[in-house]
């Protein structure tokens, strides 16, 4: 394993939630926010508070929206040098609301917005240029500027031994900018894939999880963590081994961010040297107690607040 930060590239947004479920945003709503967010940024603050290096690529507005996100990365130890901060677009948004059925409705602000400018910046390239992973969300691939910087980051990762993990999370608001054949290539790149329920199907193109798995391990993915909710999680790898670990028994307060916390605990424990299986344990963990907190980024934890949850908390048998 090669010495360096994990970085990733891509969105820095707020959050800002509806209060109440149902559908959409047609009439007018209690709405609550602003919380830190954006895929990218909730799994490197989530690296950066486990002792791992941390650094993120990113753009954010001249604006409350932006301090309030850089102030939570810096106290957690995310390196922001390749940070931008634009005078001229204001930062990135999503507005969410909860459907009863337990799904989402956003409206973004993305590609308009101070995220949607990400480029490859000469802070940027001294970055990549340090790390030693690089972690890659399909939510990313529809800004237009994340192409040069992942293509870049592969590279120089790659020069120095250090490895590549692929989250393919596309939502459907967003998959109509994702661009195929780079989706794809990640795919290939990725030494580890941290797919969520369909989206395991999505990437392999197959209808059933054993083949999936099997096709994504020949096209040479190292290792699959699927993310199955409250069920928990599942990790195969290339030597045929598989472990499942149930979920932990909570009361979801708001999903969003689990998977990025679970992705970013089950690398980080890998990186520093930890066995799969208590690896994805500790992700289970992360995963699970984010669930518990409104914000997508509130119930990120260290190791020692993990013990006092693992320690604290029933899981399912
Ligand atoms: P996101 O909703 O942020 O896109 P995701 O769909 O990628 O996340 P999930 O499967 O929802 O990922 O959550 C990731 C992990 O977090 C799960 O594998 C599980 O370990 C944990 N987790 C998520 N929701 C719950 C829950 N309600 N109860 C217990 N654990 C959960
Ligand atoms: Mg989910």
């Amino acid at each position: 394993e090669s010495v360096g930060p994990t970085i990733v590239a891509g969105e820095i947004l707020v959050e800002i939630m509806a209060t109440e479920q149902g559908l959409g945003f047609l009439e007018p709503l209690v709405l609550m926010g602003p919380y830190p967010s954006g895929a990218p940024a909730i799994f490197i603050d989530q690296a950066a508070r486990l002792g791992g290096g941390a650094g993120i690529v990113a753009c954010v507005g001249r604006d409350d929206f932006g301090t309030i996100n850089l102030q939570r990365l810096r106290r957690d130890g995310v390196d922001v040098s390749a940070v931008w901060v634009s005078d001229r677009y204001p930062t990135g948004s999503a507005f969410v609301r909860y459907r009863p059925d337990g799904g989402r409705d956003f409206v973004y602000n993305i590609a308009e917005s101070a995220a949607g400018q990400i480029r490859l910046t000469a802070e940027a390239r001294q970055l990549a240029d340090r790390a030693g992973h690089l972690h890659v969300m399909g939510s990313t691939l529809s800004v237009s500027g994340l192409k040069e910087i992942v293509a870049y980051a592969v590279k120089a990762v790659r020069a120095r031994g250090g490895s590549i993990s692929f989250d393919p999370n596309v939502r459907k608001e967003l998959i109509d900018g994702a661009d195929g054949a780079l989706f794809s290539a990640l795919v290939d790149d990725a030494d580890l894939l941290l797919p969520s329920g369909d989206e395991l199907l999505a990437a392999a193109g197959v209808e059933d999880e054993t083949q999936a798995v099997a096709a994504l391990i020949a096209r040479g993915v190292g290792e699959i963590v699927l993310k199955r909710g409250a069920a928990g999680s599942s990790r195969f790898a290339a030597d045929g081994s598989r472990i499942d670990c149930a979920g932990f028994l909570v009361e979801e307060v708001d999903p969003t961010g689990a998977g990025d916390c679970f992705g970013a605990t089950y690398l980080t424990c890998r990186r520093m040297g930890m066995e799969p299986g208590k690896a994805l344990f500790y992700a289970n963990a992360a995963g699970a107690r984010n669930v518990t907190r409104r914000g997508p980024m509130e119930g990120i934890a260290g190791f020692d607040v993990l013990d006092g949850f693992i320690a604290g908390t029933a899981r399912a048998t």
